[in-house]
């Protein structure tokens, strides 16, 4: 598992470091950052769990492409969001 922390994206508020400083910790620009490139199987469950109290969804899970072909296609849902033909 690899997650990624968008800088963009990040306001600071320290969340995800307060649930899991074992992954998460504050880089130079101020921004939050995961500490490991791969984290370790022991982490997984901590780094989602910071993943999930992120309120502006900064952080990302990033999948290989072994892990993607493994997962499989995501399935598509059909919808429409076509609204209903007005007559004039
Ligand atoms: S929870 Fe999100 S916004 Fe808050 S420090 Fe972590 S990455 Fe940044």
């Amino acid at each position: 598992m690899e997650v990624y922390v968008d800088p963009e994206l990040c306001i600071s508020c320290g969340a995800c470091i307060d649930i899991c400083p074992a992954v998460y910790c504050w880089g130079e620009d101020g921004k939050a950052r995961s500490q490991f490139e791969l984290i370790p199987p022991g982490f997984e469950a901590g780094a989602r769990e910071g993943m999930e109290s992120c309120p502006v969804e900064a952080i990302s899970e990033v999948f290989t492409s072994d892990q993607t072909q493994a997962a499989g296609q995501p399935e598509r849902l059909a919808s429409s969001t076509r609204s209903p033909d007005q007559t004039p």
